[in-house]
């Protein structure tokens, strides 16, 4: 009976001390305790020196079963801070790694993720994107005024992609679109789709709506075509954009004639 008692008692004062802290579990312990003493104090009477020390025994058990329930808090306590200090140290780094890959201004990708990623895709359609006549924006609205079109134009490139693609801020004014999977056509699609949705914003400066347009060059990487390649395939082809007069989109000559033939 005793046995069970003190079991049953060691449960539940486990339980009570880790569901409200340790001081209110003593405090609790200290109760029962005093309950127990004069319920025993009444039931000994007229006292019997057994019975005494019975009481007292069973007394220091419940002083022993309280210690261990406390130990056993701290122990638990202890494990659950350090999980807990854990995964915010794991938060923290996934925070800081983002951070390193992340343009401050647009929240796209930066270069550093670029060249980091570029090289896990093995295939992908490649869009360069270059805001026309910036140079001019800036030096006609301002500086903050030029951030906001680069800030506005990094939420319109990431609304018009599907997850899986990436979007990255490549330099000052230039972005990169790297689509996974896809093909001269698609990614020309997408271009185009992108070219137009820029057209048709509004960029305004005070009550002045001031026209953005952007050009792309496009060009697909292939088995046997590397990186540096590709990217150098587009940005030629954003040239030639930039020489049929800007707000165009074209193809890197050699993807053009590829799928010409298809
Ligand atoms: P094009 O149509 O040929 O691309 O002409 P452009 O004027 O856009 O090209 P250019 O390379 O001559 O000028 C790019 C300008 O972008 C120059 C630079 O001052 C501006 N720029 C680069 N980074 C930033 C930036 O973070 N914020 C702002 N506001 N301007 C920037
Ligand atoms: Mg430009
Ligand atoms: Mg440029």
């Amino acid at each position: 009976g005793a046995g069970y008692t003190a079991i049953l008692y060691q449960l539940i004062l486990i339980g009570i001390i880790l569901k409200t802290g340790q001081s209110c579990g003593r405090r609790i312990a200290f109760l029962i305790c005093l309950c127990y003493m004069s319920a025993s104090f009444f039931a000994a009477y007229p006292f019997q020196l057994a019975l005494v020390m019975e009481t007292v025994y069973n007394l220091l058990i419940f002083a022993v079963l309280t210690v261990g329930s406390s130990y056993v808090h701290v122990l638990v306590r202890r494990q659950m801070d350090n999980e807990q200090q854990m995964k915010e140290l794991e938060r923290e780094n996934d925070r800081k790694d983002q951070m390193v890959l992340t343009d401050a201004l647009t929240g796209l990708y930066n270069y550093r993720a670029y060249k980091e990623k570029i090289e896990s895709v093995p295939q992908y359609a490649l869009l360069v994107i270059d805001i026309d006549r910036f140079k001019k924006l800036n030096d006609t609205y301002g500086h903050g005024f030029g951030n906001k079109v680069l800030v506005k134009l990094g939420m319109i490139i990431r609304q018009s992609i599907r997850t899986g693609d990436m979007a990255f801020r490549y330099g000052g004014e230039e972005f990169v679109l790297l689509l996974p999977g896809a093909n001269g056509t698609l990614g020309h699609k997408i271009a185009e789709r992108l070219r137009q949705q820029v057209e048709a914003s509004s960029f305004s400066h005070g009550k002045q709506e001031v026209p953005v347009t952007i050009s792309i060059g496009i060009s697909v990487k292939n088995p046997g075509t590397d990186s540096q390649t590709v990217f150098e395939q587009a940005d030629s082809a954003l040239y030639k954009a930039k020489q049929a007069g800007r707000n165009n989109v074209q193809w890197f000559a050699q993807e053009l004639e590829m799928v010409c033939r298809l």
